[in-house]
């Protein structure tokens, strides 16, 4: 891992910063490239243009490691808010969560609650929950919750990390259950004892894992969404797709808001399935931090906006 990664991803975890750094109007400028706005309605406007392109979206109130459960109870409730007005506008837009935003650091058993009141609402209106993968400490909790979830749920998905070794096992345990996964290489700070450290390593791991995925889902068993904004490896799922007879529909990508925009256009036009991951809302710093880390060059972004401002 390349030294201003880890420092990006360090600060992300940094109390002082975390409170500091938003105040920052410059960092506050920048952000604009990763987000449409702090409010839902600006991620509701978003969408709305999206959709015109044919590109579905998946929307995400930023929050996370709540401390209180009053904290992870109103977060609940506004995405059942959030859901209704998904509905209101027939958009094309699922939500993905992360547990510790609705309780999973204080109470296992509130936080089900919590999820399964959000993943009932959405099943009412056809509608799909993800669960963000969080850092290693968090997997097989969030693996096991996801079990359970789906035992009750069939319109619920979870996020995996190719960057950790266990992944292949994680994904071979989950099939019997026709998961619905979205395969992203992984954004957080973790040891050699439990990740790949070589980019090399971690897209190859990535490259092999969703061609299991996509097969298994071609034998019905299960929804793979692939989330990566990595140009390579798009191109070679799509002619690894096209070799196995998997038809462009049933080929899914999901990119970030602001990261390869052209080519979250090229995939929807070519007709494969392309959704938008919104993020919004007052809580970006984490998520922002983890945002820099992946492409250090972004950190000039947020230095000229210094300068120019
Ligand atoms: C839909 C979606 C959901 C995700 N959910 C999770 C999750 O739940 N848990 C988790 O750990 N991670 C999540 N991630 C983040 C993921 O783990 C990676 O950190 C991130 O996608 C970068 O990896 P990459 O596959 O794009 O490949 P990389 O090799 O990192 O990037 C490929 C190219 O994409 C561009 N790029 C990538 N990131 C950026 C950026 N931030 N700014 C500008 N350009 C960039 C660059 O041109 C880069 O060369 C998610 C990503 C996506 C797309």
């Amino acid at each position: 891992m390349g030294i201003m990664r880890t420092a990006l991803l360090w600060a992300s975890e940094n109390p002082w910063m975390r409170r500091n750094v938003p105040r920052w109007g410059f960092v506050r400028q920048a952000l604009k490239r990763f987000m449409p706005g702090e409010d839902v309605a600006d991620a509701v406007e978003a969408a709305k243009s999206f959709r015109e392109r044919d590109i579905s979206t998946i929307f995400t109130h930023l929050g996370e490691n709540v401390t209180h459960l009053s904290e992870a109870g109103e977060a609940a409730k506004h995405y059942l808010v959030v859901l209704d007005w998904i509905a209101a506008e027939k958009l094309p837009t699922e939500i993905s969560l992360k547990l510790t935003q609705i309780g999973f650091d204080l109470s296992e058993e509130q936080t089900y609650r919590n999820f399964s009141a959000i993943a009932a609402r959405a099943a009412s209106m056809g509608n799909t929950v993800w669960i963000d993968m969080e850092g290693s400490a968090y997997t097989q909790r969030t693996i096991d919750f996801y079990g359970r979830a789906r035992g009750e749920h069939s319109n619920v998905g979870l996020c995996l990390q190719a960057y950790l070794y266990r992944t292949e096992q994680d994904i071979a345990g989950l099939l019997p259950l026709s998961p619905a996964i979205r395969l992203v290489k992984g954004a957080y700070r973790e040891p050699k004892e439990v990740a790949f450290e070589k980019k090399s390593q971690v897209d190859e791991n990535y490259l092999k894992l969703s061609r299991q995925l996509l097969k298994a889902s071609r034998e019905g068993r299960g929804r793979t969404v692939l989330g990566t904004h990595d140009l390579k490896i798009i191109a070679e799922l799509e002619k690894f797709a096209a070799g196995e007879g998997i038809d462009r529909q049933r080929l899914e990508f999901h990119l970030l808001y602001g990261i390869k925009t052209a080519e979250q256009r090229r995939l929807a036009r070519a007709g494969y399935r392309v959704g938008v991951l919104i993020s919004y809302g007052e809580f970006w710093y984490p998520w922002y931090m983890r945002r820099l880390a992946e492409r250090p060059a972004n950190v000039l972004f947020v230095l000229k906006n210094m300068f120019s401002g």
